[in-house]
């Protein structure tokens, strides 16, 4: 039974204190494989990663790191994973062009969530979209309230398309600035239009508790109807 905090064990695992200079080696090498692989990959920087890109890069990193340290995992093993992830990325994506139909099933379609100005339910609810988190996507593209977008799209990527009214096409919509939105509720006491805090679904209201006619809820924000200033 080792003991704890035997520090030979805890820096070294008891190995030669000259297996810091095979380390040194072995990573370099790796890095150069690492760098290699990336640009015969055909990928340029990385900003939104695709499903595929994602799989390569899980792939080739927990490949990479190993023979980088652990005395026991060679090199050219690493290497064949990494030629052999390179080939299957390419295929796939290659395959992916090709044909539309493996495209889809690998990498998704855009996903229409906005349309006229609130959410399309049968999408919003079965891309199970975490409304804040959708919310603060639209905030950032400078979207004041629903009422500004036409189409809304989600992209395989997981960036969202946006395709705004003309100025004087804007209908009223839900806020998104959380001040306004939170002041959500459902004993309307007055004459307005309101929107539909789930669905963005926008209704003249005179009082009273009303339900949302293409969602069922009951929760109301007083529409707004800014114009989009860009
Ligand atoms: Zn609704």
């Amino acid at each position: 039974m080792n003991e704890i905090f035997e520090w030979e064990r805890v820096l070294l695992n008891e190995l030669p204190a000259m297996f810091l200079i095979e380390v040194l080696v072995r990573t370099s090498v790796m890095y150069l494989v690492i760098l290699v692989a990336l640009r015969s990959s055909g990928k340029r920087g990385v900003k939104q990663l695709s499903v595929y890109e994602l799989v390569l890069i899980i792939g080739l990193g927990s490949a990479a790191g190993d023979p980088m340290f652990y005395e026991d995992v060679g090199l050219l093993p690493a290497m064949l994973v990494f030629l052999t992830i390179i080939l299957l990325y390419r295929l796939t994506t290659w395959l992916s062009g090709k044909v539309n139909k493996v495209g889809e099933l690998l990498e998704g379609s855009a996903v229409c969530v906005i349309r006229d100005g609130r959410f399309s339910l049968e999408n919003f609810e079965k891309e199970d979209l975490a409304q804040t988190e959708f919310f603060s996507e639209l905030r950032e593209k400078s979207v004041e309230h629903l009422g500004q977008v036409r189409v809304g799209l989600l992209e395989p990527t997981g960036e969202m398309s946006l395709f705004f009214y003309e100025d004087n096409d804007v209908k009223p919509g839900l806020p998104l600035i959380p001040d306004a939105y939170n002041k959500k509720h459902s004993e309307l006491v007055k004459k307005a239009v309101y929107a539909c805090a789930f669905c963005g679904q926008t209704k003249e209201i005179e009082k009273g508790k009303v339900e949302c006619p293409a969602c069922k809820r009951d929760e109301w924000v007083e529409a707004i109807d800014t114009r989009r200033i860009t």
